[in-house]
C-alpha cells in the first residue's frame, strides 16, 4: 500500500540539527531546508488517505 511508502519518506526525511533535510541529504547529497517537498507529498498523501477513510467511514 502506499501509506507504508509514505511513512518510510517521512521516517527517513526528518529534520536534521542544522534545519535540513537529513534524508535528502542521504539520499541525493543534497541541502534541502526542513521541511522538502518529499514531505510535503507524504504528509498530503496521508490528509487524503484520512479523509478518503472518515468519508468511507461516514458512509
Ligand atoms: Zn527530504
Amino acid at each position: 500500500m502506499n501509506d507504508n511508502q509514505e511513512q518510510r519518506i517521512l521516517a527517513v526525511h526528518v529534520r536534521g540539527l542544522d534545519g535540513t533535510c537529513v534524508g535528502c541529504r542521504v539520499w541525493w547529497s543534497r541541502l534541502t531546508p526542513y521541511p522538502c517537498w518529499q514531505v510535503d507529498w507524504a504528509t498530503s498523501q496521508q490528509a487524503q488517505a484520512i479523509t478518503a477513510r472518515f468519508l468511507g467511514g461516514v458512509r
